[in-house]
């Protein structure tokens, strides 16, 4: 009876090339949003490479339109390799599960299902009934971390919530002088830098702006073309029209009437406590397409974040440096909690040393009991 399971060898040649997907589809570096970042690679029916591609952003051809146009006849009797399920809704051109049949593929494998409303399994299905031969799963946890902005998004509406800070060994953010510049290194800086362009919106408090009056504005390798959204929360309006932020790409999310400049004024419901709703700047931030949001503080801003449970990860730069001082801020204001069993837990931590800094790295779990 022959083997129903594939050999050992065409496991491995199919967690390379599926690892060829997800390594193509990071090219993109975040710049498809809102769409997922997907890389695609076609074998012809001998097994070799005959084409491969990746969605590079919004607008462009998806990732197994590139692959196939690539490997054009070679891709009849070949196989597919794509780190999210193929597209089953017309775009500008026929779907990416219906040009998969019209090739004539043999086989595809699939890392992950869709999350998208208009795909959920309808693309593997229309491969399916085709008589196609479908594999989904391989590499999945690679494949979601990949798209984590574009799942947390579709799944429910909101951008994926990122807080970031840096802070002394002891816990300090800044001296009670509030001097802040730097605590950490370059290497973290940078780091911290390379965040703010991976994501689609950038947050920080009022009170952030009048003490620091940053501008937020993102340069890689000299490159400023994609610049993410500025968003203040300012419930009570009190930024200046000459802070530096204020300009064509910041939007002041706030409860009062008003203009600041070039700057969008956001009108949101007020919370219990007066402040801005964050769940509805949220909401309207991910009506907006935006699918992540980095919030850099201040330190009442992330209280509220987390204490609403509104966080998805963290990013903390610790430098071996001690401050000291009972006024001297720490990353997270607020009330606190009162016992350690309603303190916010990490998980699937990552320890990372960026020149003589340690990066902390873990994810929320916001459905633990609150
Ligand atoms: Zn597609």
């Amino acid at each position: 009876m022959p083997a129903l399971n594939p050999t050992d060898r065409d496991r491995d040649l199919d967690l390379h090339w599926a690892a060829r997907a997800i390594d193509l589809a990071r090219q993109a570096d975040y710049a498809t949003s809102p769409n997922p970042m997907v890389g695609a690679v076609v074998l012809d029916a001998d097994g070799l490479r005959a084409g491969e591609g990746f969605h590079r952003q919004a607008g462009s051809p998806h990732a197994e339109e590139e692959a196939l146009a690539a490997a054009g006849e070679r891709s009849r009797g070949g196989t597919l390799y794509v780190n999210l399920e193929p597209c089953a809704h017309e775009h500008r051109s026929p779907s990416c599960a219906q040009a998969a049949i019209d090739a004539g593929l043999r086989r595809v494998v699939v890392s992950m299902s869709d999350p998208d409303e208009r795909v959920r399994g309808a693309g593997l299905a229309m491969l399916e009934s085709a008589g196609i031969e479908i594999s989904v799963g391989l590499l999945e946890d690679r494949a979601r971390k990949l798209n984590e902005f574009y799942i947390k998004h579709r799944l429910t509406g909101r951008p994926f919530v990122t807080a970031k800070f840096a802070m002394s060994l002891d816990g300090k953010i800044a001296t009670r002088t509030g001097e802040s510049r730097w605590i950490t290194g370059e290497e973290s800086r940078a780091h911290a830098h390379s965040l703010r362009h991976a994501h689609d919106a950038i947050l920080v408090g009022v009170n952030t702006v009048i003490a620091d009056d940053p501008e937020l504005t993102v340069r890689v390798n000299g490159d400023r073309s994609r610049q993410p959204l500025r968003v203040v929360v300012d419930s009570q309006l009190r930024i200046r029209q000459s802070a530096k932020i204020v300009g064509a790409n910041t939007l002041i999310a706030t409860t009062k009437p008003g203009r600041v400049g070039a700057a969008e004024i956001l009108r949101l419901p007020a919370a219990a406590d007066g402040r801005v709703s964050l769940p509805a700047l949220l909401d309207e931030l991910g009506n907006r397409g935006m699918l992540s949001l980095l919030v850099e503080g201040g330190a009442e801003v992330h209280a509220s974040f987390f204490a609403e449970g509104l966080v998805d990860k963290v990013f903390a730069y610790v430098a071996p440096r001690l401050i000291g001082g009972k006024e001297a801020p720490g990353p997270l204001a607020g009330n606190g909690v009162d016992h350690l069993v309603a303190s916010t837990q990490l998980r699937e931590l990552d320890f990372a040393r960026l020149g003589d800094d340690l990066m902390i790295t873990g994810y929320i779990d916001v459905h633990r009991d609150r």
